[in-house]
Parts: structure tokens; sequence; C-alpha cells
């Protein structure tokens, strides 16, 4: 009944409506630790950590409690001028205490990622705005990055899938090279020069579009969906020199990146950088309850809060912006991940996982690249003909997953990927598992 239903009723995101009808999906019912169920009774270890979000794990009780006494306690109230509620308040506090060695220090709560990225472009351009330089209000952004899917998201995503469809999109949105060694334009295979050369990229199309045009540059620390793109450590602080140089604000992305999965508690940090602002979502409620949210420092927050209340107004906001319950979750979820340190077990199984990777890589030469290696973030690039770098075929693809999946774990699909971003909280011996998964899942190909 259920597979019925699906099939004729639920359009899945990010997919072709017709699909569910001949591939059948997996439907989870039930999750516990790091693994899940589906309704055939089939357990499987989750390596996709829900879809990059649920670090803690199934099974935290705390998060769980705090969310469902809420529920009782005040299940809604808004947050729109005026009002607000006590956990939304605390959440504000739990986050910028969270945040504070990257300098934000004010909380803009959101119901999602995509949410986060639209609202911190349009900040990015009311900052220039008060400022009095409205004319800055072009984007820059990476190819393969991905940042949500509502128009600004959409608009400065870095690959086409996204975008083509949904053309014209918003204006004035450039894309350069993304930090992709295993292919580029410049041909370029030696992380370091390749970090200068899309450095040199920015400050030509910065020059070309002219400086007083531009709001800010937005990247992810590490791209996720793109593929787990992992730049040289000079990358990241290159990009904030260049937006230094020209007055543009820098945008980290850090819906993936942050609470841990790089191995620091965000993806900046763990590059050494201090960004203007940051979106978030995903791991800040573990994926137990839907929140996003825009960070900002001293810097961008002066000029809001010192510009007369008709200038200086945030006129954008969601229903479930500080939603009490969210709130909650986002409380526990803070404090559970700061008590659990799940940032140091996530560098050291995401050594592991990106070890035993490169392993089969050795054994099975449909792996043309490994990316990983800083914290639990893991993307497997696939083949047909490693030399050529073709990239393999979608049936092949599916066909991987679905042998990894009958060993036992669960892993994700991008394009040519397999992308790999299980909980934090993951074991020595489960993430030994996984990679006895892909083994068999490989060698079933
Ligand atoms: N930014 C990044 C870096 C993401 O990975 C995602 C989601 N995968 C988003 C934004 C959008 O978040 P959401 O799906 O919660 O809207």
């Amino acid at each position: 009944f259920l597979r019925e239903m699906n099939a004729r009723h639920l359009w899945h995101p990010m997919g072709h409506p017709g699909e569910a009808q001949v591939n059948a999906p997996k439907i989870i019912k039930s999750a516990e630790g790091v693994g899940i169920t589906d309704i055939d009774g089939h357990r499987v270890i989750d390596a996709v950590g829900g879809l990059w979000c649920v670090n803690l794990g199934y099974s935290n009780d705390v998060v769980k409690q705090a969310i469902s006494d809420q529920l009782f306690q005040l299940p809604y109230y808004s947050s729109f001028a005026g009002t607000t509620n006590p956990p939304a308040i605390e959440a504000s506090y739990a986050v910028q205490d969270f945040f504070a060695e990257d300098g934000m220090t004010r909380v803009f709560f959101t119901s999602g990622g995509s949410d986060a990225v639209d609202t911190a472009l349009r900040m990015a351009r009311q900052y220039h705005r008060l400022r009095g330089e409205p004319t800055r209000t072009k984007f820059i952004s990476l190819k393969k990055g991905y940042h949500g899917t509502h128009w600004g998201g959409a608009s400065v995503n870095g690959n086409n899938r996204f975008r083509i469809t949904y053309e014209p999109l918003l204006p004035g949105c450039y894309h350069l090279p993304s930090p992709y060694t295993y292919r580029n334009p410049f041909h370029e295979t030696d992380p370091a020069k390749l970090a200068q050369n899309i450095a040199a990229a920015f400050e030509d199309e910065i020059a070309f579009q002219d400086p007083s045009t531009i709001a800010a540059f937005i990247m992810e620390p590490i791209q996720g969906a793109g593929g787990v793109i992992v730049p040289d450590p000079s990358f990241m602080k290159l990009m904030r020199e260049v937006c230094d140089r020209h007055g543009i604000l820098m945008i980290s992305d850090e819906v993936i990146c942050g609470f841990g999965r790089t191995g620091d508690w965000t993806g900046a940090r763990h590059w050494g950088v201090k960004p203007d602002m940051m979106t978030i979502a995903k791991g800040i409620t573990s994926g137990y309850f839907p929140v996003g949210g825009v960070l900002v420092g001293d810097k961008v927050a002066d000029v809001f809060e010192n510009a007369p209340a008709a200038d200086g107004a945030i006129w954008t906001g969601y229903t479930y912006s500080a939603h009490p319950v969210g709130a909650a979750g986002v409380v526990a979820c803070l404090s559970e991940t700061l008590r659990l340190d799940t940032k140091t077990n996530a560098a050291a199984r995401g050594t592991q996982l990106y070890e035993g990777v490169c392993k089969l890589a050795e054994k099975y030469d449909i792996i043309g690249d490994v990316r990983g290696g800083h914290g639990l973030m893991t993307g497997i690039e696939l083949v047909s003909d490693r030399a050529a770098k073709t990239p393999m075929d979608n049936d092949t693809m599916k066909r991987i997953h679905q042998a990894t999946y009958e060993a036992g774990t669960m892993v994700r699909l991008g394009a040519h990927n397999i992308l790999m971003s299980p909980p934090l909280v993951i074991s020595e011996a489960e993430v030994d598992q996984i990679i006895a998964s892909l083994d068999a899942g490989f060698a079933a190909a």
C-alpha cells in the first residue's frame, strides 16, 4: 500500500516525479544510533546522516526530550516584531556562544538552509545600501557550490542542473571555477596553485564587473553536494583577502560544514578564516526539527542596528523563524554537541573513512578520485575509464548503490559520486562496516 501510494501521490525532491513508479524508493520507518531500518526490516548504517544533518545520530534522548517538552509547554508562537518566546532567546545565546570564535554575534533564525541563504543574500544587499553603496547588488560564488533551492540559492548555485530549468534567475550572479583538482579549466592538479588561479580569476571577474557593483561572495568551506570538494588550506584565506581588498562581504555557507562535520566547529575555522556572515541549518538540531539561520558579526550587525528604523528593518522572515520547538531543539543539540565533543570524533573517524576508501581505490579502478580526510565528509568519484576520467554511467552507479545497501550501508549518489556524511558519533567498528559494504558494492559492480 505504501509503495503504491508513494508511486501515485508523492513527488520526491530532486528527482523525476515518475521515477518512484519505476524504482521503488527505500522507505525508512525507524532509526537508532547510526542505523536506519526500512519497511522490509532491512537495517543498515546510515552513511548519509539523513541528509548531512543527523550529526548526533538518531538516539539522542536529551534533544528528543527537550523538543517533546517544548511541544507541551508552547508548541508555537511567532517571533515577528513585538513577540518572541523563551527558547528562541536561549537558542540565540547558545548559537552566538557556539560561534563566538568565528566572530558571530547575532542570529536570524529561518526554517532551513535555503531560507538562510536567501536571507543572507538579501541582508548583504541591504548592508551595502545602508552604507550608501546601493550599487553593490551582485553575487559571486563557485561552480559546484550548492546553496539551496530558493531563487537566491539557485542563482548562486554552481551546478547547471539546479539552474537551467528555472531561468531567468537573479541577475548579476557570477560563478568562479571550483577548487576541484580532478577537473578544472586550468588543468591544474596542484591544489595550492589551483587556489591561486581561482583567486586570480576572482580578481579578474571583479575588475570586469566593477568592484562597486558586487555585494557578496558566498562559498562552502568544503563543497558538499557538489562532490565533497576539499580545497587547498590556503584557498578560503585567499578568497577572504580578495573580498577584503574590494569591500565585498564574505558569506560562509556552513549548512553542511558547521557543527563539527569538518573536524572543527565550523568549516571557516577549519581553514583559519573569519567570514562576515554564516548560513547554518542541518546539524543545528541534528535533523530533529527544521531550523536554519543567518549569523552576522559586529561589522554587519552595527550597520543594521545603527540605521534608522525605516531603513535598517529586515523585511524578510518566516512563520517558523525561531519556532519555540525548534529553538528548544537547538539549545539541547548544541549542548549535546559540545558535551560529546563530536568534532574530535569526526576528525578521527573521518580520517579512518578516507583512508579506508583510498585503499579501495587501489583495488577498484572504477574509483577515479577520493576526496575527504577533513572530518566526516567523503566523496568517491566513479569513472568507467580511469585514464580518460570518463564519468560512470547512471545505471552502474545505481547498481553500486543497491549492492552497498544490501551489504549493510546507505550511501548517497551524487552526479558520478558516492557521497558520505555519517553521524559524527559513529564508532570505529561502524566505519569499518561502511568500508566493507562499499567493498562489496564495488565488487558486485
Ligand atoms: N547550503 C548548503 C551548503 C547545503 O548543503 C544545503 C542543503 N543540502 C542548503 C544550503 C539548503 O538547505 P535546505 O535543504 O535545508 O534548504
